[in-house]
């Protein structure tokens, strides 16, 4: 039986999912945490906008307010572009991209899959040769709605986690092989 979303979750569900950390938690569920225990107000998240807030507002039946400008400004769709000649490979921008929507190998040039881009912005920060410009989002995301932005980046976000879970239990598990051979190794000695 499929159990009921939580107050969490649906609060979760109308944010933009794009994990940029301008509301001042880790992401979008730590937010919708804060704001279903009462720890967060409804309009620290500048993507969603005053249409994120009231729809936060119509869910929890309380008054909309306007976006608190402290924690930044709502600004049009935009992704993010590489200028490739600059780019030197470093991947550093691949490890910051919540949504896995830069492709690219160590030492050679990256691109961004701007259909994939939520403009998070979290991939300028590390690149360390300033590669990395923000252009208007392409018409192909504009024409989405905010709901299937929103639930397009969930999805990519969400693989990305199992993704990195994935990788860590194998590195776990592979630390853990070289720890018992080499354990049999000195016993071995002995
Ligand atoms: S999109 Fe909004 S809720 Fe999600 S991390 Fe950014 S500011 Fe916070
Ligand atoms: S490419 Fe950059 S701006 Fe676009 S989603 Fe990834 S980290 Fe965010
Ligand atoms: S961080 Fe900058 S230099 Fe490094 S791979 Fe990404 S775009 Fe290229």
């Amino acid at each position: 039986m499929l159990e009921s979303p939580t107050l969490t979750d649906q609060i979760n569900a109308l944010l933009p999912q794009t994990q940029c950390g301008q509301c001042s938690f880790p992401g979008c569920r730590p937010y919708a945490e804060a704001i279903a225990s009462g720890a967060a107000d409804i309009n620290q998240c500048p993507p969603g906008g005053d249409e994120g807030i009231r729809d936060l507002a119509d869910l929890l039946g309380i008054p909309a307010k306007p976006l608190n400008t402290k924690f930044g400004l709502h600004k049009p769709a935009s992704v993010a572009f590489i200028i490739e000649q600059d780019c030197i490979g470093c991947v550093k921008c691949i490890a910051a991209c919540p949504v896995d929507a830069i492709v690219g190998a160590a030492k050679f040039m990256h691109t961004v899959i701007a259909q994939e881009c939520t403009g998070c912005e979290l991939c300028i920060a590390p690149c360390p040769v300033d590669c990395i410009v923000m252009q208007p989002a392409p018409v192909g995301n504009a024409e989405q709605s905010r709901a299937q932005k929103s639930a397009q980046a969930k999805r990519r976000y969400d693989a990305r986690c199992l993704r990195k879970e994935k990788e860590e239990a194998e590195k776990a598990e592979r630390a853990k092989k070289k720890k018992q051979a080499l354990l049999t190794m000195q016993e071995a000695k002995k």
